[in-house]
């Protein structure tokens, strides 16, 4: 701990970990070198609350393996060369071209992130759409809320997540499905366990593993792994058969009530049958499902245990039936509230990403294409007509040899992606591969012809959107590093380099693409309707006033009315809209939600005598993903600095394995060293590893895909242990 008084200046911006989206000041001494963090009292996310990640953030500025400056090679087992910005950006525009010349435009793709300022995701998705113009364009956010995001379209024609965390402070009862907020998200565990403290409300927690949150639970239904739409539709049987569903609601506001009545009331949903599948009693499914259904206001929140799944889609959209069924959306209390993972995934989902176009546009959508198209000044025909490859489905077509070329901004895929053995075959394929990072030493860095070194996050400026819809601002607190450079300016230099395809203006700052992404926040989508998307009444002042504003916020004269001719509620408070669809009105054709049918066909990869045991992955609270920073922040990697695997002490004891000796797991994919922890925490043919650490679960899990989100089963996939020497 630094003592305050060494603090010369304090500045205000946000943690650029998770999606929690916590304000932050951090210390400057008064040689400008940053010595501290510590949480913002007056913010609402976290009320001057911050986790170790964000207590230790400060750390990151001059932690080893920072890029210092440009590096190229011609192979990418050869030594690198360092070089200099024009050389490396010329070099890269030029092998962008020739690959696209020889093979095609979408023989080039482009990987990024959720960790970006939201004003670098919509530079970004400008130049890949309107000037590189290939289709293959993706963030890694497809490995962790894609599902959240297909769910949300499903149910309520548009992404969005329509609560927000003061819905703790107002529900009757709360079901969270696969999130272990105390490790994941430690703000957002801390203002639930607030919230339950003063009203008790009942907390069930739906998991196959005993977390932190499932000790703190009421109930907990250590569910087999993957089954949770069947939990789901017996717990509507049990609403329908008993008559507890909000049928009002239901009548007035739901498309294919009768098509889901009669499928949830069919008896393989009944819970003495529906027991089997999904290992829960059939007294525990009826006590959970009269629970939420009687409680006065109920909520749902859910993570990775839904979304990395085949059924990842339909678990979104069925946990959406579950909270329509019983009239809980848009209710102060009554929500489905997604918990996405990055600082800025949502920003990545609303600007930019595989779908394609900013402010929730669909590439597949002409009238969508048409505005985008109108508003950049080019031609429409230039987008590609359809939404291309994502992430999980770019690596399958470099091994075939589809795609030659690829830029990498901010992922680790050779440590991020499941079954990693078939990502480093892929990656020697690659006839071009520029990675822009902070960390030179990024695993995947090694695979690359350039090298990008890129700022971090408070050497910038700009936005995050969090998991509640609130923009939050990052102030530029200190000089780029040696020469690194923020994203913003590698992407908008990126750009020139691409003016005779098409001659597109790019803001020279971040604000003044923050001030062009509120122009287009005015403008018409899907439907005719004005988007709730809508941005158009903040500004950089506003937000760091309000220490974040949700949207929408939209521009309003003096007279409160809004000034793009919303039909939608123009005025609001200083701090925006907490919730979506409080008026019961849906962005889809007739201004309702779908309930989505939702049958269940177990394609899990299940134990079987060669491979007994259950493989789950997921986070610790020291580090984020994949280790690039807090493996290189002391305390984070003192307290957790090697992986581990959970193993049940009687499954243990059968093998004749001890705590803390070293096993070898495999699975169908490949194999890993790992230290055996002993505890309860998981069942008998249960295991369970973090998956922050190279060249560990990641080379064992699946690859298998949810047919609607493209998203990874990561957490459920079957392996075997063996004994090793332990010498
Ligand atoms: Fe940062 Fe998330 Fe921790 Fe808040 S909870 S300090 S946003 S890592």
């Amino acid at each position: 701990v630094i003592p305050e008084k060494k603090v010369a200046e304090w500045k205000y911006t946000t943690c650029n970990y998770c999606s929690t989206g916590c304000s932050i000041e951090i210390g400057l001494d008064d040689t400008g070198k940053l010595v501290t963090s510590r949480g913002h009292a007056g913010a609402d996310v976290n009320r001057g609350k911050l986790c170790i990640k964000g207590l230790l953030e400060h750390e990151l500025f001059e932690s080893p393996g920072r890029g210092t400056q440009p590096l190229m090679r011609d192979k990418f087992h050869e030594e690198f060369k360092p070089t200099d910005w024009d050389t490396a950006m010329d070099t890269t525009a030029t092998k962008i071209k020739e690959i696209q010349d020889k093979y095609g435009r979408d023989s080039f793709a482009v990987v990024s992130t959720g960790q970006l300022l939201t004003e670098e995701f919509y530079t970004l998705g400008k130049l890949v759409r309107g000037q590189i113009g290939t289709n293959n364009y993706d963030g890694n956010t497809t490995l962790c809320m894609a599902s959240a995001v297909s769910g949300y379209k499903r149910s309520f024609g548009a992404d969005g997540a329509p609560g927000c965390y003061g819905d703790f402070e107002h529900t009757d009862c709360l079901m969270a499905f696969g999130s272990n907020l105390p490790e994941q998200h430690p703000i957002i565990y801390w203002r639930l366990k607030e919230a339950k403290e003063k009203r008790n409300f009942p907390l069930i927690v739906v998991d196959p593993r005993v977390t932190m949150l499932a000790q703190f639970a009421d109930i907990h239904l250590p569910i087999t792994p993957g089954t949770d739409c069947v939990l789901i539709n017996s717990m509507l049987h049990v609403m329908f058969k008993e008559g507890l569903e909000d049928r009002a609601y239901l009548e007035a506001h739901c498309n294919n009530l009768e098509e889901l009545e009669a499928l949830v009331t069919q008896d393989k949903w009944a819970p003495e049958h529906a027991q089997k599948e999904c290992g829960i009693d059939e007294d525990r499914i009826r006590t959970v499902a009269r629970l939420y259904a009687k409680a006065g206001t109920a909520m749902s929140i859910w993570t990775m245990g839904i979304n990395q799944s085949t059924h990842g889609s339909d678990g979104v959209a069925n946990i959406n039936n579950l909270n329509l069924c019983t009239g809980n959306i848009g209710k102060p209390g009554g929500t489905s509230l997604s918990i996405t993972g990055q600082c800025n995934a949502m920003g990545t989902r609303e600007w930019s990403s595989c779908s394609g176009l900013p402010g929730y546009r669909a590439l597949e959508n002409e009238n969508d294409r048409d505005t985008i198209a109108d508003f950049w000044k080019i031609d429409p025909e230039f987008f590609p007509k359809q939404r291309g490859l994502c992430q999980t489905d770019i690596f399958p077509a470099i091994e075939t040899g589809e795609i030659k070329g690829l830029w990498l901004v901010a992922t680790n895929p050779m440590t991020s992606m499941p079954n990693t053995p078939r990502i480093r075959k892929a990656m020697e394929k690659l006839e071009f591969l520029v990675v822009q990072d902070c960390y030179e030493d990024v695993e995947t860095n090694q695979y690359s012809h350039v090298y990008f070194p890129a700022s971090v996050w408070a050497e910038k400026e700009g936005c995050h959107t969090n998991t509640e819809r609130r923009v939050n601002l990052i102030r530029n607190a200190m000089p780029a590093y040696a020469d690194s450079k923020p994203d913003f300016w590698i992407f908008k230099e990126m750009a020139k380099r691409f003016t005779e395809r098409n001659d597109i203006h790019f803001p020279e700052t971040p604000e003044g693409a923050f001030e062009e992404m509120k122009e287009l926040s005015k403008l018409p989508g899907n439907y005719g309707q004005q988007r709730n998307l809508d941005i158009s009444g903040m500004s950089y002042d506003k937000i760091e006033a309000a220490r974040g504003i949700q949207w929408p916020y939209r521009e309003v004269d003096a007279e409160g009315n809004s000034t793009n001719g919303s039909k939608l509620k123009g005025q609001h408070d200083l701090k925006g809209d907490p919730r979506l669809y409080s008026d019961a009105i849906f962005p889809t054709p007739n201004g309702k939600a779908n309930l989505i049918l939702v049958d269940f066909v177990n394609n899990n990869e299940q134990p079987c005598d060669e491979y007994p045991f259950w493989l789950n992955s997921g986070r610790v609270v020291e580090h984020f993903h994949t280790r690039t920073r807090t493996g290189k922040i002391g305390n984070c990697n003192k307290f957790s600095p090697t992986p581990y695997m959970e193993m049940n002490p009687d499954a243990a004891e059968e093998l004749g394995i001890k705590h803390q000796e070293y096993v070898r797991l495999t699975s169908r994919r490949g194999d890993a060293v790992v230290m055996v922890q002993l505890t309860q925490r998981v069942a008998r043919n249960a295991v369970f590893i973090p998956f922050h650490f190279h060249d560990c679960v990641n080379r064992l899990t699946l690859g298998l895909l949810d047919p609607y989100s493209r998203q990874p089963a990561f957490k459920q996939c079957s392996a075997r242990i063996e004994k090793i020497d332990q010498a």
